[in-house]
């Protein structure tokens, strides 16, 4: 190949130059080159050099120590980051996490030894101009293949995040996972305990983010990786619900993930877990049928274990458990304006959209008994936009009058008795929006105080 593989930003070409002057090596390397070959763009631009980090440091004015003691400097260049690591043998693995020591190679062949899989071992060289590909990369990344650098099994024995990375590639890229590769993959699985929640959850967020992440979740399935990383989930695996359902539990939840929208991480994560209290809360009906009453209450429960385990953002985690408290959404087309408001009230503004958009998706995965279905959730959508454009008054806070102004009109002192009259309050405006002005409101809690024992 006798061009870059993609558009290189001009810093880029910039840096290359300096390690040139210096008599040293630059590489483009990892999902840069393999994107690149795949005609898609990239924005994280990995570097290899025979250069010593100390000597990067040296080289250029802006770096950051990103991981020196493995070897990886940032050179920070315009508003580009870029993550230059000097060429590294690994050394032994024993816990299957990191290597014990790092030690430097002086050729880029050895470097794309230690790397994961073939398809993310070619080298770009940004001073010659010319790819390095000594495991055929291109050749897998044509077939559509995952394939482990060397000795699979020996692979996902030294670093067991490597198995999750394989079935995350295999979602981002639509690839399948090679025969050898996939049964280390199950061969390794006790080396799945040891990694670290913010490693695991790194792979998560990228499967979640890609097109489609049941590929991911059906490998993770398939190679017992499930059970390992989310039981809860693995749980649901084989528990038949009959009804508008055509699926087991787990294959329906895979099938809303995949209809979420891949933009909104809050919301596909609310989808993979959102009937994770179904296995809990299953039982018969008289009529012979699978209920799971509640099972929205305990799976934001489940849900809520799952994701302080994996250790997601605090923000991350509260939205989801909300989502899945939220997700049973019975709308029908007699739905009152009133009704509309409460249901509003309930979700509130910033979680609605996201209601009804995981409810789209659990419909869109039942299939297409269900279209009348789907028209009226979008009946409901706009009828949600047209309450949310009349800025009609949805919380306390959006109520014209307020705890201070009630204590001093009232003369009473704080206490639970005003949390209630606000509560009493804002029903009041929910039912009618032109009650929500102050001299209303106040005559309606004197009236409210008058008849409190
Ligand atoms: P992304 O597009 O998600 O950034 P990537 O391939 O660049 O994909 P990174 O996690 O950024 O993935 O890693 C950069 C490169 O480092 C990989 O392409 C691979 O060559 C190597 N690599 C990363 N993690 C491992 C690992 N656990 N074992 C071996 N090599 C790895
Ligand atoms: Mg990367």
């Amino acid at each position: 190949m006798e061009h870059p593989p993609l558009p290189l930003p001009d810093e880029l070409k910039r840096v290359a130059s300096t390690f040139a002057k210096a008599n040293r090596q630059c590489w483009l390397v990892g999902g840069a080159v393999r994107d690149g070959i795949l005609g898609r763009g990239s924005e994280d631009f990995d570097l290899a050099t025979d250069a010593p980090p100390e000597e990067v440091v040296r080289l250029f004015r802006r770096t950051i120590p990103t991981g020196i003691k493995h070897g990886t400097i940032t050179i920070l260049k315009g508003k580009h980051q870029f993550e230059t690591t000097t060429f590294r043998k690994d050394g032994d693995y024993s816990n299957g996490r990191h290597p014990d020591a790092v030690s430097y190679a002086s050729h880029i062949d050895e470097d794309l030894a230690r790397r994961d899989f073939t398809i993310n071992a070619i080298a770009w060289d940004l001073i010659n101009h010319r790819l390095f590909d000594p495991h055929d990369g291109q050749g897998d990344i044509q077939r559509g293949i995952i394939r482990a650098i060397g000795e699979a099994s020996q692979r996902f024995e030294e670093d067991g995040l490597r198995s999750i990375r394989a079935c995350r590639f295999a979602s981002q890229l639509n690839f399948k996972v090679e025969d050898k590769t996939l049964v280390a993959i199950t061969g390794a699985l006790h080396r799945i305990p040891g990694l670290s929640a913010e490693r695991i959850w790194e792979e998560l967020k990228k499967i979640l983010k890609s097109e489609k992440p049941s590929t991911a979740l059906m490998l993770f399935l398939q190679t017992g990786l499930l059970k390992e990383i989310i039981p809860e989930l693995a749980q649901c695996d084989g528990i038949e619900q009959k009804g508008t359902h055509d699926k087991d539990v787990l294959g329906h939840i895979i099938a809303v993930c995949d209809a979420a929208s891949s933009t909104n991480l809050p919301l596909r994560c609310a989808a993979l877990l959102h009937d994770v209290g179904k296995p809990q809360t299953h039982s018969i009906s008289p009529e012979g049928l699978p209920t799971f009453e509640h099972h929205d209450v305990v799976g934001a429960k489940i849900a809520e274990k799952i994701l302080r385990r994996l250790k997601t953002p605090n923000a991350l985690r509260e939205r989801v458990v909300r989502l899945i408290e939220l997700h049973m959404l019975h709308y029908n087309p007699n739905w009152t304006d009133v009704q509309i408001r409460r249901f509003m009230a309930l979700t509130g503004r910033d979680y609605v959209d996201d209601v009804i958009a995981l409810h789209r998706a659990d419909l869109l995965a039942i299939g297409a008994k269900v279209a009348s279905q789907e028209a009226q959730l979008t009946e409901l959508e706009e009828r949600v936009e047209m309450t949310l454009k009349a800025q009609v008054p949805l919380t306390i806070r959006d109520l014209a009058i307020d705890g201070r102004t009630l204590m001093k009109e009232l003369k009473k002192t704080g206490g639970p008795w005003l949390g209630d009259l606000l509560d009493d309050l804002l029903n009041h405006v929910l039912e009618d929006p032109t009650m929500n002005q102050e001299e209303p409101l106040l005559a309606y809690a004197k009236k409210w105080l008058s008849l409190q024992l």
